[in-house]
């Protein structure tokens, strides 16, 4: 329903990016609202989906509505005298292993829509391994002899696109905490964690903390990330997994070597390797991810499984020899809320008055940490874009991969898999 008077007080659950930059949004645009955004710790939460080393910025989507909003949000980090100091515009490769397959289709489909779209110059085609191999480690570099690969090799076709960047995840959120900060009609409350959400005669009235105090709110908007549906009742719309994730330090000279290095992923292997920053490489791989559904035993540590340290490796002894045996400095399991089709929720909720909800940001959503808040706020001024609250209506969101393609397969039972050291 349609609303042009905006509430006078809201509060937030959850400060990453859909929470703080909705807070901002809302203090550019009424700011007379007081805002309360809430988090069981203080930004940059370490173990929030939007803090990392790096995330990747690119606006190269086959969707040309996610496509247009990441070009825009693009174009704003590079325009943010501070945002754009942890931005690095390096280009990203995509590489197939040319095995027919739903992959092999998303990547022809991408190389033609930068074809179409892209600017030519922005555009470096890999034909064979050879040159996937050599556009990371230079002309001269010879390929990883097959005797030493396990099993084919997998890394066989690629394109970069130079218009892509990485940008300091972490770093950028605290530019954007600083900011929320310094608006005199926000403020924090950080530390504990909210237990629930408050429902009076099917409204909401604000939120009960573990602590036991309450807030009171006009409007209450859930932007827990993937700990949003232990709040709100999401109807299977979003599904709560982990990607696991690994960190290599590097000697001064491979630094050196690969500091100019695109952001490179694998869509076949769905592993993902940045060029190095603060001295270390991440990688990571899209897989289908891991689950928790085992409440009663705690997972303790951040140790990534087995299988998944293979498939790392694995990829590393192709493309990335050298580092192929090197111990991870550590490992991390990245928990994210993930649509099917990897469309965000951005909406009312369908029978409680006063409760909103802006999550599933699937393993897509940061790069539009400038902008999302805006379009938060005109949803819940009931005068967001049609197209875009369709998009990110409370509804089931199918088919499945969409914008954020992982490999097949179901997601692991967390305790049946992570190991309590490496
Ligand atoms: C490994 C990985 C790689 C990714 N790579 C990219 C990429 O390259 N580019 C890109 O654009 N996107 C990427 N994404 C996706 C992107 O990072 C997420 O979609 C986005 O950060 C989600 O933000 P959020 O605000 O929903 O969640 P979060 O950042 O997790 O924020 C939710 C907050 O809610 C708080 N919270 C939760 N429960 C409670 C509670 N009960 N009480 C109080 N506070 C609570 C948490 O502490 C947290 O701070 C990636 C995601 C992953 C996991």
């Amino acid at each position: 329903m349609s609303t042009s008077v905006f509430p006078d007080s809201v509060i937030i659950v959850g400060a990453g990016i859909f929470g703080l930059s909705t807070a901002l949004a809302i203090a550019d645009r009424h700011p007379s609202t007081k805002v309360t955004i809430i988090d069981r710790a203080t930004p940059p939460v370490e173990d929030g989906t939007s803090v990392d080393t790096t995330r990747c910025i690119r606006a190269d989507y086959a969707d040309p509505i996610y496509a247009k909003l990441a070009e825009e949000a693009q174009l704003k980090i590079e325009q943010d005298p501070d945002l754009s100091k942890y931005y690095f515009k390096q280009g990203m490769s995509f590489v197939t292993d040319g095995e027919a397959g739903p992959m092999l289709a998303i990547w022809s489909k991408g190389l033609v829509n930068i074809q179409r779209t892209g600017k030519r110059t922005d555009l470096v085609e890999m034909p064979d391994p050879e040159s996937v191999f050599q556009f990371i480690h230079g002309k001269d570099s010879k390929l990883v002899p097959p005797g030493r690969l396990t099993g084919k090799r997998k890394w066989n076709r690629g394109y970069c696109n130079l218009n892509d960047a990485f940008i300091d995840a972490r770093e950028s959120i605290r530019v954007v905490y600083e900011r929320c900060l310094a608006k005199s009609s926000l403020s924090f409350q950080t530390g504990t964690a909210v237990q629930k959400v408050l429902v009076e005669h099917g409204s909401a009235k604000g939120v009960l903390l573990e602590d036991g105090r309450q807030f009171h709110a006009d409007l209450t908007l859930i932007a827990a990330g993937a700990w949003s549906n232990m709040l709100v009742y999401l109807e299977g719309m979003t599904k709560s997994s982990a990607i696991e994730v690994a960190w290599l330090k590097l000697t001064p000279e491979e630094i050196h070597r690969w500091k100019s290095m695109s952001i490179t992923t694998n869509l076949s292997t769905g592993f993902n390797i940045f060029p190095p920053h603060n001295g270390e490489i991440k990688c990571l791989r899209r897989s289908a991810g891991l689950q928790y559904r085992a409440r009663k035993s705690r997972i303790r540590g951040d140790f990534i499984p087995l299988g998944a340290e293979v498939a790392l490796r694995d990829n590393l002894r192709e493309i990335m020899p050298e580092l192929a045996d090197r111990p991870f400095d550590r490992t991390k399991l990245c928990w994210l809320s993930q649509t099917r089709s990897a469309d965000f929720i951005i909406a009312p909720h369908p029978s409680i008055q006063g409760l909103h909800v802006a999550t599933g940001g699937s393993a897509h959503s940061w790069k539009f940490l400038p902008i999302i808040g805006g379009y938060v706020v005109d949803s819940v001024l009931g005068i967001l874009d049609n197209t875009l609250a369709a998009k990110w209506a409370w509804a089931d969101k199918g088919p499945d991969g969409g914008s954020s393609p992982r490999i097949g397969g179901a997601a692991q039972e967390l305790a049946q898999v992570v190991r309590s050291r490496l």
